[in-house]
């Protein structure tokens, strides 16, 4: 079962040893998840329950090692336990997910490196990384509730998910405590979401409103519908997004959360009716995270009249190709998920040997370009460190290769100021690597970075 397995996964380009063009667009129909040993009795029936996926979702290394038993060595099982005392992200799959990983060469594979982290592959973090790269909490205009650009907020009510990413912009707070970084992470809480709709209220120049986490997913139905129908009873509310991960990573919950399902569609329905969109926004990386059981889900969806876009980070090891970002956008696309944005992955810690440089995402942005439609061609940015919000990756006004530092304005929402972002240090020439590593070398050679920005700022804006 698991070499069946492994070898339609060489079909992926998401895959290192996949196949060269052209790909099928066809969607894995298989039992795929009797490859794991627990569960290889496991029927069609059980494996599309939501609650058997959240029953049996694996949150320890113990778990990894009673449900894959004799299919991987205590080698594998040592780094993980390596990683798992330095991650700043616990440790939560859905067997979907869980799944979808070739164990025979989980080394290397696109979706164990997103969700399990191995000891082996960490690398110390880039001295500028921030906590909070995205200037969040400097934001935050009440407990739930953060508004750094003049028409947009993000509504934050709950910092759960079903699965934890290794490479989480809020690791700083989604998911609890690790051996590493202690974390104020709460579930959601509606008693004390009432400020937070009568700060929207309050501010009419908000129309968009992005509700995130955390994951929607774990909402109950009466929560989706009260935040919903409170937003969308805001008359200056013109838009609304919920932000899941769901249907890359359980999309059964929307075949098999019926009261779940009618929620979003009751919310989806009021839209409809004031001429207000109801979104939702979801965050598949690779095309391995799609299978029969997306199309399932997006059909759900779609007769809701819920419009669903994509969004991915561009992570090193996992989709940093552009046969793997063109194809998954592509059999996204088919499956009516839009694609939206690939992000450059933010400058958070714990994650150095998962970034890429400005470089290399500007690569992909030049050949998605011109390889599908327009409106399906996802835009690649940078959101800036420190607040600057997202900016087309070649819009930089300064780009320091050597060094691996670019520079960017960001004229409409924060005019003025400057913003900085740092590529990965083992990944530049030497060269950059040596002047990093000489304190008087980078620190005059920052000096130069910046007084050159602000020079250029006044033409740049
Ligand atoms: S699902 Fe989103 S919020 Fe949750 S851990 Fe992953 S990236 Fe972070």
């Amino acid at each position: 079962m698991l070499n069946e397995f492994s070898s339609a996964l060489n079909e992926s380009p998401c895959t290192q040893s996949g196949a060269r063009a052209p790909f099928s667009y066809q969607l894995d129909d298989t039992e795929f998840w009797r490859h794991i040993p627990a569960w290889s009795e496991i029927d069609s029936k059980t494996f599309g329950d939501h609650r058997w996926q959240q029953r049996n979702s694996i949150t320890t290394l113990a778990r990894i090692r009673e449900t894959l038993g004799e299919l991987v060595g205590s080698t594998l099982i040592d780094d993980i336990d390596a990683g798992l005392m330095r991650t700043r992200m616990n440790l939560r799959l859905t067997p979907y997910v869980f799944s979808r990983i070739n164990w025979a060469n989980a080394e290397n594979d696109p979706v164990r490196r997103q969700f399990i982290p191995l000891g082996s592959q960490f690398i110390a973090d880039h001295p500028l990384a921030m906590d909070d790269s995205l200037a969040e909490d400097s934001n935050k205009v009440t407990p739930y509730l953060i508004h750094r650009y003049p028409d947009k907020a993000l509504f934050l009510p709950t910092t759960l998910c079903p699965v934890y990413c290794s490479f989480c912009t809020r690791s700083r707070v989604v998911g609890g405590s690790t051996a590493v970084k202690s974390k104020s992470t709460y579930g959601a809480k509606p008693l004390g979401w009432d400020s937070t709709f009568d700060y929207i209220s309050n501010h009419p120049e908000i129309e968009d409103i992005v509700i995130s986490g955390g994951d929607v997913l774990l909402l109950r139905p009466k929560q989706i519908s009260q935040i919903g129908i409170s937003l969308l009873s805001i008359p200056s509310v013109r838009r609304i997004r919920f932000a899941t991960k769901g249907v890359a990573i359980m999309p059964m919950k929307f075949t098999s959360d019926i009261e779940w399902v009618e929620a979003l569609r009751e919310v989806s329905r009021l839209g409809r009716d004031l001429m207000k969109e109801v979104s939702l926004h979801t965050h598949f990386n690779t095309d391995r995270e799609i299978t029969v059981w997306t199309s399932r889900a997006m059909k759900t969806l779609t007769d809701i009249g819920v419009r669903v876009r994509n969004q991915s980070v561009l992570i090193n090891g996992v989709n940093n190709s552009l046969d793997c970002l063109r194809y998954t956008m592509k059999k996204l696309a088919n499956l009516l998920i839009q694609p939206y944005y690939i992000y450059q992955h933010d400058l958070v810690p714990g994650c150095e040997h998962l970034r890429t440089t400005v470089r290399k995402s500007e690569g992909m942005s030049l050949g998605l370009q011109g390889s599908m439609a327009g409106f399906n061609t996802p835009r690649v940015v940078c959101d800036a460190p420190g607040g600057g919000g997202k900016r087309e990756i070649s819009s930089y006004i300064l780009y320091d290769q050597e060094i691996g530092v670019s520079v960017w304005t960001s004229p409409a929402a924060k005019p003025g100021a400057i913003f900085y972002y740092y590529d990965p240090i083992h990944l530049l020439e030497e060269k950059g690597q040596a002047i990093w590593a000489n304190p008087s070398a980078i620190d005059s050679r920052l000096a130069k970075v910046r007084a050159e920005a602000t020079a250029r700022l006044d033409f740049a804006e």
